[in-house]
């Protein structure tokens, strides 16, 4: 008999009784607007600001709406402007091209290697080419490329970088937390990401006047002095009538779901690389499917999980993923031509313009699969998928 799995990959584990009692007790006061403080009262966004700039160890911290307002609000914040064209690597989510999309960018996709890391020739290519002032450098799916080259070629290059770390909350290159080698770092607290309130961005840096702009950019009025990890009024007073409102504040209740969450995060880095080192022996077993190597320097967190199928062309790799959803086990291509779900390769964000050449990250795309890891998933239900999908493979 074949085995079929049967929990869902969408599977979140629940909010804690803590973080629900705290998300309570301010629903009680109706002081759910971050700038809604008693007197002497710090807003439960100002604090969750403080906790994740000393977290992440950024001096400077805003909560947000979402990951991809923060990456657009970091943009503006960073100087770019109508027109100026920022590098940003192709393989991403559609949030990344939206945000550079809304700060009028002109954006000068760069293509991928074999580890889904951006490709540093095509990036010094690209950045010559364009011009470009700008890096925005997506860590896709957790993949961290070397930070140490990435930060060289920036410098030498003048690029400012800016990092969306929707995928490494956590991780790290070389000793140092992902986030903390550019000029600011985004960051998601949307369900799917590493911590939970069902929308949510945070924005870290350490250049005073980047967050300044940052805060007023979010929607701060002039209510900027009741921010948990910000700048000297100083340096608002400089920025503050240069920087739209967009209107994209964390209220006080996603910022007590978050809290709570923040404390435990370390633990559950841990959680989520235990299920991934299942799955992946698991999935080494198959001749068929690659795996990533990950470099001595990556300390990644395994939220989720990429393989390539080299010997599958396009229509079996369509049979293989509908095999694997039969037997409950839900693989997301990324060479599909037709964007479905949250999955949509870089040619179907006509909105960008003229869809550039980027025959090297087609190819990688076409044969790559992506599994997510809900902590709901036991490590025996990691080891039944890997099994399932080693056994149906062994069928094509
Ligand atoms: C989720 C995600 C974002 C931000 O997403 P939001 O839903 O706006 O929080 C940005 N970049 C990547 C790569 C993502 O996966």
């Amino acid at each position: 008999m074949t085995r079929r799995f049967n929990k869902p990959f969408t599977q979140q584990e629940p909010i804690s009784e803590a973080a629900i009692a705290r998300a309570v007790e301010i629903m009680r006061t109706g002081r759910l607007h971050r700038y809604n403080v008693a007197e002497d009262e710090i807003s439960e966004a100002s604090l969750l600001e403080q906790e994740y700039a000393a977290w992440q160890g950024a001096r400077y911290c805003l909560a947000c709406t979402s990951g991809g307002q923060a990456i657009q609000i970091a943009l503006r914040a960073a100087g770019v402007k109508p027109g100026d064209a920022v590098l940003a690597n192709a393989y991403t989510l559609a949030p990344v091209p939206g945000a550079l999309h809304a700060a009028g960018a002109r954006p000068v996709l760069v293509e991928i290697d074999q580890d889904w890391h951006t490709d540093l020739a095509d990036l010094e290519a690209k950045a010559e080419a364009s011009g470009a002032k700008f890096f925005l450098l997506s860590h896709m799916r957790g993949h961290i490329a070397d930070m140490d080259a990435v930060v060289e070629i920036c410098e030498r290059r003048r690029l400012v970088l800016i990092e969306d770390c929707a995928h490494t909350m956590g991780a790290h290159w070389n000793g140092v937390r992902s986030g903390n080698h550019g000029r600011v770092a985004c960051f998601s607290a949307q369900t799917y990401k590493h911590i939970n309130s069902g929308e949510g961005g945070l924005l870290t840096t350490d250049d005073p006047e980047l967050a300044a702009r940052a805060i007023v950019h979010s929607g701060s009025y002039m209510l900027y002095g009741r921010h948990g990890a910000a700048p000297d009024e100083e340096t608002f007073r400089r920025v503050r009538l240069d920087s739209a409102n967009l209107s994209a504040r964390m209220d006080n209740l996603r910022a007590a779901l978050l809290r709570p969450q923040l404390a435990v995060v370390d633990e559950n880095f841990v959680r989520w690389n235990e299920r991934y080192g299942v799955l992946e022996q698991g999935l080494r077993r198959s001749p068929h499917l690659r795996l990533p190597e990950r470099r001595q320097h990556e300390a990644f967190v395994g939220s989720s999980i990429q393989m390539q199928t080299p010997g599958l062309d396009r229509v079996a790799i369509l049979r293989f993923v509908a095999a694997c959803a039969e037997r409950g086990v839900e693989l997301k291509w990324f060479g599909d031509d037709e964007p479905r779900a949250f999955t949509s390769r870089y040619d179907s964000w006509r909105y960008l313009g003229e869809v550039p050449e980027l025959p090297q990250t087609l190819a990688v795309l076409a044969h790559t699969l992506d599994m997510r890891i809900p902590l709901t998933f036991t490590m025996e239900d990691c080891a039944e998928i890997a099994g399932i999908v080693v056994d149906v493979l062994n069928g094509f």
